[in-house]
């Protein structure tokens, strides 16, 4: 790996190079490091010093090859991911080998896609690892909602359109839409609502927004795959939304007016692989 560090400090750049900002990965400890949406360049110069200097990462499904292909030859690989339909590990179970690496003296990196907090199961982890007494470090990273958003040329707020936005998950522990959530509540307090996770699930999410009073004509955008070479994105109305049977996953659906300044501001790839519905 590039040593940016090295010459950072040759450069006399920074005095806290080593401290505060870039302190090692020490063994016995774990760092809960996000990935971001899609490729090694949308990860933080935090998250690429602690990939340097890991003996083991243990990564999701939605971590891209490449970044982990950017760590030593000699750090161990360990996939911890989760596959919707697919049998994964336990998060307990996760959270346990977690604990077992950090107590077996390794520098642990644990590599999350997106942001570890945003519906990454990052702070059970964390929760796990603080009642077990390892310590740990959280890196925060690009959530897709946000920066995968960006590369379909999706403001997640703008100034014309909303003052506020909703990040939702569309389904909970068990793979059902989440019981907790107060639709009339979340129909109303934000024009913009960002949902991820929600692709199984398309038809009873639109039917219960709809139900809880939101326009049927309002515009859909589910951008797939976002900010990888394989990005999609399908425009849609909230009252067809049931209609759609192929998104590719992962895919993160945008309900609100944010979705119209594609028109102008989409500059990721060629339109071509635009698909529009509705
Ligand atoms: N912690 C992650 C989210 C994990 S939940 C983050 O901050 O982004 C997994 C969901 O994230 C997927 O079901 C999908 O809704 C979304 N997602 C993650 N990566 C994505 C990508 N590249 N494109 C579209 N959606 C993505």
């Amino acid at each position: 790996m590039f040593d940016w560090i090295g010459r950072l400090r040759r450069r006399g750049h920074f005095a806290t190079l080593d401290g505060a900002d870039f302190p090692p990965l020490e063994r016995g400890t774990v760092w809960l490091v996000g990935a971001g949406p899609g490729g090694p360049g949308l990860v933080s110069l935090l998250a690429y010093h602690g990939l340097g200097q890991a003996d083991v990462i243990v990564h999701d499904a939605l971590v891209s090859p490449e970044l982990i292909a950017m760590a030593p030859r000699r750090a161990q690989r360990l996939f911890a991911g989760k596959r919707g339909g697919k049998p994964s590990p336990k998060q307990a179970d996760i959270s346990l080998q977690l604990i077992e690496l950090a107590r077996a003296g390794k520098r642990v990196l644990r590599l999350k896609g997106g942001d570890p907090f945003m519906f990454g199961r990052g702070g059970e982890e964390a929760g796990a690892l603080a009642r077990a007494g390892i310590p740990f470090r959280i890196v925060p990273g690009i959530t897709a909602g946000i920066g995968g958003l960006a590369y379909a040329g999706i403001p997640v707020t703008h100034r014309d359109t909303n003052h506020a936005v909703i990040f939702l998950t569309g389904h909970d522990e068990s793979g059902a839409v989440p019981q907790g959530v107060n639709w009339q509540a979340v129909a109303r307090a934000a024009p913009v609502i960002v949902m991820y996770m929600a692709v199984k699930h398309l038809a009873s999410i639109a039917q219960k927004l709809l139900a809880a009073g939101r326009d049927g004509g309002e515009r859909v955008t589910i951008v797939s795959h976002a900010a990888t070479p394989l990005q999609s994105v399908i425009e849609t109305r909230l009252d067809q939304l049931h209609t759609l049977c192929e998104v590719p996953t992962p895919a993160i659906v945008v309900l609100g007016p944010i979705g119209d300044y594609r028109q102008s501001l989409d500059w990721y790839l060629d339109g071509a692989r635009r698909h529009v519905l509705g």
